[in-house]
């Protein structure tokens, strides 16, 4: 093992002597791979032992700290209670104590009769009888000087993570803070960010961020790196879209005849957010500089039919549009989607249009299955307008005549050197319009709104019923699985997804190979369950992510025309699909999932014209995260009630918008967003390549990796 004196910020932990085997795998479990992002895990609170109390002066129930001579220590067994417990006495000037460990044996070799130590825990008192419980403890070389981390100052309490503690990430952050510390760069431009905005400088920070001297100065730290994190998320909003002005792109005239006639003979009435997002979009498209819009909208408010009409007027003029999707099922969707509204063939006011799709299978113009290489050839040609596929399809070699807008569904960035890799050809850069149902946080809209082009779809087509959501109980089960049985007879359809499994004690890749297999095994009991004992009479089918496409898609065919009543599925069934005769959600072990993923899987149901039901079965009735899908239907809520409910610094869910949560915490603050769009803006103005800027620059691109402005 490499001496870890030498470490570098680039330095991999399995370098670091104290990380054994163990501790590398917990580390990986939270992306912590490096030293540079094991001393950017923050802490997410502090516990404040910096004043110590005289024993004689203790109160019960308080949390203090005490500094003395250990008397006594001696390991008392409790076979009853199988426990074993380190009874200690702590002696200071003023008084004596007694201290108890539970189930901490070795801490009987750890201190000796005589040793000086700090003790940071509870008072509690037992048969009138105080004492310190379970202290953080650290002994004292040099009483003169001790140099204290876990008890006697303000201590940082780390995100809870199996197998990891506070204590632990204590006593390998510190030491390796000081030795990288000449390693760390700051990236923030002295006089114009961090003097201007009294800020504190990047190795200040992080040192203060671990081990502060006060609660006040780890708040300072706190406060640079939320502005550092928006700083750069300015920048980054803001130089693309000053890149993107001085690029050129066709522009496509609004056919408004053609919209208006088509929006008129549409099933139903666009809402009026659908209208506004559509003409945004519309009026985009005919400018001579490339659409860069973000369109944002809770699953089920209609954003595809919006594409639609991007795409409509862009065929209309013989112009290419991709139209990507994040998987196979969902492409051949949108491929059935676009060919049912702008293929009518009895409707003469209807250009002629030409959709392909492109799969790793298959390939179709319209109706007709043709070869892969037919397709390329009638894309490169220009004879067919519209094509979809997946992201990895589309973007590898496709050429097209004249590729003139880009359609991304749920997917995360797509940078303009992606957009120019798409068309390496043509002289000029396709528009782009991304489509995502991630909640958008407000403040973030409202300041940030002026530099990113976003339309907000905030309004639920007409005559959309709120789902009732239900958490049910394991003695409510039969009762919910008799009401299913009701509603399927009645002609509606259900899904159930099957609960998530984490395997544990595996790398990353293993564990989402294992992630599967468990998930599988999972769906197929539940078939099995559902099809021999629950429901023998109706008709069930599995789908999940070890079933080949065809085999998927024959199930959703199925489901689509009624021939299969249910679905048992994995989280496959989570982005996109569109049913609107389903109308049944049940989630096994909904404890398990997070509020976000709860949320799409609901987003599946209550997308006809019928009451729709969503079961949430779990033990637990009380659980926090259940209980706020059962109180709100709305995305953007329910993202608030996450981040609350989580906590800043909580590393249980997924980051949203790439940003760490204490930053998605500090959102509330317009002023600051304001302040850091205005630093981000001083900064490109003078200087919009960042020439002067060489760290900056760079730490925008690893920045860059990590967000996604969907
Ligand atoms: P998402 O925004 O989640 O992608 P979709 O575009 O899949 O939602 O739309 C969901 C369903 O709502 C589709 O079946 C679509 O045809 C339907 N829909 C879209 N707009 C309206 C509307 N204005 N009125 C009624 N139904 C609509
Ligand atoms: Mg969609």
């Amino acid at each position: 093992m490499q001496n870890s004196n030498k470490a570098t910020l680039l330095t991999p932990i399995e370098k670091i002597s104290k990380i054994g085997p163990q501790y590398q795998k917990r580390l990986k479990r939270l992306g912590i791979e490096t030293v540079e992002q094991l001393i950017f895990h923050f802490p997410h609170r502090y516990q404040d032992f910096s004043k110590i109390t005289p024993v004689k002066e203790v109160e019960i129930e308080k949390t203090v700290c005490l500094k003395g001579e250990i008397k006594d220590i001696r390991i008392v067994r409790l076979f009853k209670k199988r426990m074993q417990i380190i009874d200690a006495k702590l002696k200071d000037s003023s008084g004596e104590i007694s201290v108890v460990w539970f189930n901490q044996p070795y801490l009987a070799s750890t201190f000796k009769k005589g040793d000086f130590v700090f003790l940071a825990g509870k008072i509690v008192s037992k048969k009138g009888k105080k004492y310190l419980s379970s202290p953080s403890y650290e002994k004292i070389i040099n009483e003169e000087n001790p140099d204290l981390t876990h008890t006697g100052r303000i201590i940082p309490i780390y995100p809870e993570t199996e197998g990891m503690s506070s204590r632990w990430l204590r006593f390998i952050v510190k030491p390796l803070l000081g030795k990288i510390k000449n390693e760390i760069k700051e990236s923030l431009p002295q006089k114009e960010v961090l003097e201007k905005n009294n800020l504190l400088n990047i190795k200040e920070a992080i040192w203060q961020i671990h081990f502060p001297d006060s609660l006040a100065r780890a708040e300072e730290a706190k406060k640079r790196f939320v502005f550092e994190e928006l700083f750069n998320l300015s920048l980054i909003i803001l130089s693309e879209k000053m890149k993107l002005n001085k690029e050129r792109a066709i522009n496509i005239e609004m056919n408004v005849g053609l919209i208006k006639s088509f929006v008129e003979k549409l099933p139903f009435s666009l809402t009026a957010d659908q209208k506004k997002a559509a003409w945004q979009i519309l009026k985009d498209l005919e400018k001579t500089s490339p659409m860069n819009r973000l369109l944002n909208g809770d699953v089920g408010s209609g954003k595809t039919i919006v594409a639609l009409l991007a795409i409509l007027n862009t065929a209309e003029k013989n112009l290419q549009t991709a139209f990507m999707a994040p998987t196979e099922i969902l492409a051949k969707q949108h491929f059935e989607t676009v060919k049912k509204f702008l293929k009518n063939n009895k409707d003469r006011s209807m250009p002629k249009i030409k959709v392909g799709l492109i799969t790793a299978k298959e390939n179709f113009i319209d109706g007709k299955k043709i070869t892969r290489k037919e397709i390329l050839e009638k894309i490169k040609t220009g004879k067919c307008q519209v094509i979809i596929g997946t992201h990895a399809l589309i973007q590898e070699k496709v050429e097209f005549k004249k590729l003139a807008l880009i359609i991304i569904d749920e997917q995360h960035r797509f940078g303009i050197d992606q957009r120019a890799r798409l068309c390496r050809k043509q002289n000029f850069l396709p528009h782009l319009l991304s489509m995502s149902a991630t909640p958008i946080p407000r403040t973030l809209t409202l300041t940030l709104y002026g530099d990113l082009d976003l339309s907000i779809i905030k309004e639920m087509p007409e005559g959309r019923k709120k789902v009732i959501t239900e958490i049910i109980k394991p003695e409510k089960r039969k009762q919910a699985y008799g009401f299913v049985r009701k509603e399927i007879k009645a002609g509606r359809q259900a899904f159930v997804i099957c609960p998530r499994i984490e395997p544990s004690n595996s790398t990353d890749e293993k564990k989402q190979q294992e992630l599967s297999w468990f998930e599988v095994k999972a769906v197929k009991q539940e078939y099995e369950k559902l099809s021999k004992d629950i429901f023998p009479d109706l008709k069930i089918a599995m789908l999940h992510g070890k079933m080949k496409t065809d085999e998927k898609e024959k199930t959703l065919k199925g489901f689509r025309d009624k021939k299969i009543d249910i679905i048992v599925a994995t989280s496959v069934i989570e982005v996109g699909i569109d049913f609107p005769n389903a109308t049944i959600m049940i989630i096994e072990g909904a404890e398990k999932f997070g509020l976000a993923q709860l949320h799409q899987f609901r987003g599946r149901v209550g997308r006809g014209k019928d009451q729709s039901y969503c079961f949430l079965f779990s033990e637990l009735g009380n659980n926090p995260r259940l209980k706020a899908m059962k109180s709100f239907e709305d995305g953007f809520k329910l993202a608030e009630k996450d981040l609350a409910l989580r906590g800043p610094g909580d590393l249980t869910g997924q980051r949203q918008w790439g940003l760490p949560d204490f930053v998605m915490a500090s959102l509330k603050n317009i002023e600051l967003i304001e302040k850091t769009r205005q630093a981000a803006k001083e900064i490109l103005t003078k200087d919009p390549e960042l020439k002067k800027y060489p760290l900056l620059k760079n730490r925008l691109k690893k920045f860059q990796r990590r967000i996604h402005l969907e």
